[in-house]
């Protein structure tokens, strides 16, 4: 069968490989139905750690029950699933308190990255009872799509920072997940929610789903008046704006949904001391350039976090997975509180074009991109 693998580093590309068996009772193996590529699959080609040779990529999936392991109570063949990105190993003794990184660093991250991921014909997936979601009525192919990483993503920088009724936030990064991060902020009723980004088409859905666009290559602000200078550690007109904007106090979160290295001490000096909270779902590549000091870092400004006594909360999180949580968000698009349908904005038809899928998202071409494999109904 095809399979679109990791050859080496920045080198993918299609290989016959064999097809997968049935690894485990409690497993299934699933046939891609319509797939999406992302951005963290652009890092993992373009900048992440080594993997194991020809791994096949793919973990945003909506797919077919092909077979399901003899231990597997909930799903049979014929089945369409949402496979969330995240899918907790639930072998492991700590996985009901760490699901993310029960046993092991990630470990809840296996789909393209410690296993065989989505984009070949047929994929293995173990516990299937506990990781797969039935697409329900009234869910469009699309919407659970989105529903697998992408909201899933964005919820979970929401939920983490504890955005609550009334609240201002600023969301950085308006690709997919910090449109589904303000999508997150609406439904939990914040009062204002300013969004930082350029790109027009990104531009329109933010200010569609009711945010504000801080557009950070054009907006002018000098800091409020009075303000010290080191309140400000990269000297943001954003950062300014949102100082202004909120009477100097901040914002109660900041979101860190895309950006650069510099939108952490961005983000830690628009948040408000004493309560707020920064709360990450950003991947941070490897840094270009040595530190002085020889760390591979981030920086932290010390007079935003108040010489080490501001009372913020800086937070860092893996998108939240397995089966409850997907089935949370395919009953949100079911009762029409989200529709992420409006994140596709390019669609091809047949797995030999993710490659071309993976390019555009690596050329921003697209916010995401809906691949389909093979249309349901017979197997
Ligand atoms: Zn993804």
């Amino acid at each position: 069968m095809k399979a679109f693998v990791l050859k080496g580093h920045a080198d993918v590309g299609f290989i016959e490989k064999k097809e997968p068996s049935l690894e485990s009772r409690g497993g299934v193996l699933l046939r891609p139905v319509v797939v999406s590529p992302c951005t963290s699959d652009v890092h993992t080609v373009w900048q992440g750690s080594p993997k194991k040779k020809d791994l096949t990529l793919g973990h945003e999936c909506v797919a077919q029950v092909v077979e399901a392991g003899e231990d597997v109570k909930d799903f049979s063949k014929g089945d369409i699933v949402a496979v969330p990105a995240i899918t907790p190993d639930w072998d492991q003794a700590d996985v009901d308190i760490n699901p993310s990184h029960a046993g092991h660093n990630f470990s809840a991250h296996m789909l393209g990255k410690s296993i065989d991921g989505a984009f070949q014909e047929l994929f293995y997936l173990p516990h299937a009872d506990k990781n797969l979601a039935l697409v329900p009525d009234g869910v469009t192919l699309e919407q659970a799509l989105m529903c697998v990483d992408v909201v899933s993503t964005g919820f979970t920088a929401v939920e983490e920072g504890n955005v609550k009724s009334g609240d201002t936030v600023v969301v950085m990064g308006i690709g997919g997940i910090g449109l589904a991060a303000i999508m997150g902020c609406r439904l939990r009723h914040a009062a204002r929610i300013f969004a930082v980004g350029s790109r027009p088409e990104n531009v329109r859905i933010a200010e569609d789903l009711g945010a504000e666009v801080l557009n950070y290559k054009t907006i002018q602000c000098g800091l409020p008046e009075g303000m010290h200078p080191l309140a400000n550690s990269t000297n943001s007109a954003v950062v300014n704006y949102v100082l202004e904007k909120t009477k100097t106090k901040g914002a109660d979160e900041v979101l860190i949904c895309g950006g650069s290295d510099l939108s952490f001490p961005q983000a830690v000096d628009m948040v408000k001391y004493g309560t707020g909270t920064v709360s990450n779902v950003m991947y941070y590549g490897a840094s270009d350039s040595e530190h002085e000091n020889g760390i591979d870092s981030l920086q932290i400004p010390k007079f935003s976090i108040g010489r080490g006594m501001a009372g913020k909360t800086l937070k860092f999180s893996l998108a939240k997975g397995g089966r409850k949580r997907i089935e949370y968000l395919l009953s949100l698009c079911q009762q029409g509180k989200i529709h992420p349908e409006v994140l596709i904005t390019k669609r091809y038809d047949g797995l030999e074009n993710i490659e071309q899928a993976l390019y555009d998202m690596k050329d921003r071409k697209a916010i995401k991109i809906a691949v389909t494999c093979s249309h349901v109904g017979h197997i």
